[in-house]
């Protein structure tokens, strides 16, 4: 759809700056040349930041771990399923394929700095059961059969959180045309679709579609 109306996608290519003029984004600096635009949308994950403060703006969000573990196959551990949220213990276990995810939201994440997060490719870092332990126990405790099946594999990689858990959406108030869409605390996969809407519509017409819910 996006190629079908004129989109160029260009990958392999590095933004190294935002240029601006007189508090306006004017375009950006990459590895592949100058490209100036009317308007520019970061939305670069936990790298944001970053590239955000090449032009003084701030944008609240920073790298951590995040984990979730999957269990050997276990019978019972179909599709329909619903996901088992325990906000008490921060830990959420959902169905995958006939084995069971768990995974963290946990209160003493490990933070990671930026500089030692590769932007290209998939980043992953060691498994480290010892400080999953805690939540592997509450969730062996809820479901012990998982303790009996137990696991095959750890995923521990970086994702963006922000102060308030909420994600950082729209125009920077430091720098006009200069659009964010970062730090998803680990649910930007399931917002995308929404989040791509609402910032187009808002790049558009210069104004959010609607106002948030309280
Ligand atoms: C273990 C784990 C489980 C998760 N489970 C879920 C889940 O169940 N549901 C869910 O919704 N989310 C989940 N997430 C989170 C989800 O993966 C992220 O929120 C989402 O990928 C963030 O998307 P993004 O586009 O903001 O950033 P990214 O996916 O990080 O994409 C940013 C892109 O910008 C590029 N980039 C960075 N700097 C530059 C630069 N200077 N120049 C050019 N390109 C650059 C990078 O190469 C990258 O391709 C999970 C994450 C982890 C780690």
């Amino acid at each position: 759809m996006a190629h079908s109306r004129g989109v160029q996608v260009r990958e392999g290519v590095t933004v190294h700056k935002i240029l601006h003029d007189d508090g306006k984004a004017t375009g950006i600096e990459t590895s592949k040349g100058n490209v100036a635009c009317d308007r520019v949308i970061l939305a670069c994950g936990l790298w944001t930041r970053e590239l955000a403060a090449t032009a003084g703006v701030s944008v609240p969000l920073y790298p951590a771990e995040h984990v979730h573990v999957r269990s050997e196959k276990i019978e019972g551990a179909v599709p329909e399923l619903p996901v088992f949220r325990d906000l008490d213990n921060s830990y959420y276990v959902r169905p995958e394929a006939g084995h069971l995810l768990v995974g963290a939201f946990e209160p003493d994440g490990i933070p990671r700095p930026v500089h030692e997060i590769a932007s290209a490719g998939f980043a992953e870092f060691p498994a480290n059961w010892e400080h999953f332990a805690p939540i592997r126990g509450k969730a062996e405790t809820a479901i012990p059969s998982l303790a009996d099946a137990g696991y095959d594999r750890f995923l521990n990689a970086p994702e963006s959180f922000t102060p308030d858990a909420n994600f950082i959406l729209g125009e920077t108030s430091e720098m006009q045309n200069l659009f964010v869409a970062a730090g998803f605390n680990s649910q930007g996969i399931i917002f995308a679709p929404g989040v791509g809407k609402e910032l187009a519509e808002w790049v558009i017409t210069g104004r959010r579609r609607s106002t948030p819910r309280r």
